[in-house]
């Protein structure tokens, strides 16, 4: 489903010269383009206008010629090639005379743009990666997660205001009800346990986290020893040149590994809590997690491993925007007391209420002293997360 957008931007001054040059470069390759078809057409009514592709081979000729040429985001003048076919094709091809023929762009024009087919990618909040510009502030990016922009537009208004405007596409189709409902508990030993039993293990890549954090004590190393070396270098006023940590480059190759396998980690944690999170939106229409923020998660040591991984808020994040798209409904509780309420009869089981963090964390499973219900920890409190969530959306209650 492909969807237009319009952001406000918000260039520094040196973007806003960039953009200049980026605008200037479309209207100059349109010009250049365009009299040279001209002039052939001139010559020969016969002549046949290029084709965009055709056009497209002339631009490395130009960009040597002109090399200023490169300073804009070369689709963007793929771009240009295009809209000056079309423009053509709509003159030949017009029987009304409704199409003149293709113009000379002015530089006086009031309204300038460039538009490019580069991926523009959401850097921060509220900030965009634009090619050749770099980090350009931007109006709210909310409306931009999770979605592949297939065209961009930059212009300037006559207001003096840029704009960005986007074409983006959204992967949004319904899924078919399946008529299942599902709590999810984040678990102490694997990442999320669901009420109907299925665990989800807990994110690891020790191979991976070994490198990354093989690199990391290099790059700390080496940071401090380059850091060493400049000051005492800078501080004797007899050498001729001032040194810079960014000048060695045995620390920047472990600053470059570090960051590579600290990607791929991310990349994989990310992959798979794709799949996960997109197998539970299939097979489920209400999903049911506890709030984090209530639960009071750094005491333990797991738990805030699995936090400072970030994974659980990705997985809810990801389950968020799924729901959305697929119509399904993502509900989140009061986390009080999940893991201590038998999901079966209840009843809180006060058992547990003198025990030390540690030994209370040690129970994996228990029996309720009213019901005599056998428990698995994990799985009663997805239970007790999915029987709240229901509670709170008067869908009807849940037992064994
Ligand atoms: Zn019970």
């Amino acid at each position: 489903m492909l969807k237009g957008m319009k952001l406000r931007l918000y260039p520094t001054r040196k973007q806003e010269q960039q953009l200049i040059i980026m605008f200037g470069n479309d209207r100059f390759l349109w010009n250049i383009l365009l009299a040279g078809i001209n002039q052939r057409y001139k010559n020969n009514p016969s002549f046949k206008v290029p084709t965009n592709r055709q056009m497209d081979y002339l631009l490395v000729p130009l960009k040597a010629e002109y090399p200023f040429l490169k300073d804009s985001d070369s689709t963007s003048l793929q771009v240009v090639t295009q809209n000056l076919y079309q423009a053509w094709k709509n003159f030949f091809n017009d029987k009304t005379h409704k199409f003149g023929k293709p113009r000379f762009h002015s530089r006086k024009a009031a309204k300038q743009s460039y538009t490019g087919k580069s991926n523009v990618k959401v850097a921060a909040k509220r900030y965009v990666r634009l090619p050749k510009l770099g980090y350009v502030k931007t109006s709210s990016t909310e409306s931009l997660k999770n979605c592949k922009v297939k065209r961009y537009t930059v212009q300037k208004e006559p207001t003096g205001k840029y704009y960005l405007s986007l074409q983006v596409e959204f992967e949004n189709q319904e899924l078919k009800p399946t008529g299942k409902v599902v709590g999810i508990d984040l678990g102490v030993h694997d990442l999320a346990i669901t009420s109907d039993g299925i665990k989800y293990d807990k994110l690891q890549f020790k191979q991976l986290e070994k490198k990354a954090r093989k690199w990391q004590s290099k790059y700390n190393r080496r940071l401090h020893g380059v850091t060493n070396i400049v000051e005492s270098h800078n501080h004797d006023k007899h050498r001729l040149y001032d040194l810079d940590v960014q000048d060695f480059s045995n620390w920047q190759k472990a600053r470059k590994n570090k960051a590579v396998y600290q990607a791929k980690i991310a990349n994989q944690r990310k992959d798979i809590l794709h799949k996960i999170t997109t197998e539970l939106v299939k097979n489920y229409d209400v999903i049911v997690l506890e709030n984090l923020k209530s639960k009071n998660m750094m005491k333990n040591h797991n738990l805030a491993n699995a936090i400072s991984s970030n994974a659980w808020y990705m997985f809810k994040t990801m389950l968020a925007y799924k729901c959305n798209w697929y119509g399904k409904q993502l509900i989140v509780v009061d986390p009080k007391n999940t893991s201590r309420i038998c999901s079966n009869c209840g009843k809180k089981n006060h058992n547990f209420d003198n025990l030390t963090q540690n030994q209370w964390l040690n129970i994996r499973n228990w029996t309720c002293p009213y019901c005599h219900k056998n428990h698995d920890r994990d799985i009663n409190a997805a239970k007790n997360i999915l029987n709240r969530g229901l509670k709170q959306t008067n869908i009807q209650l849940v037992k064994d």
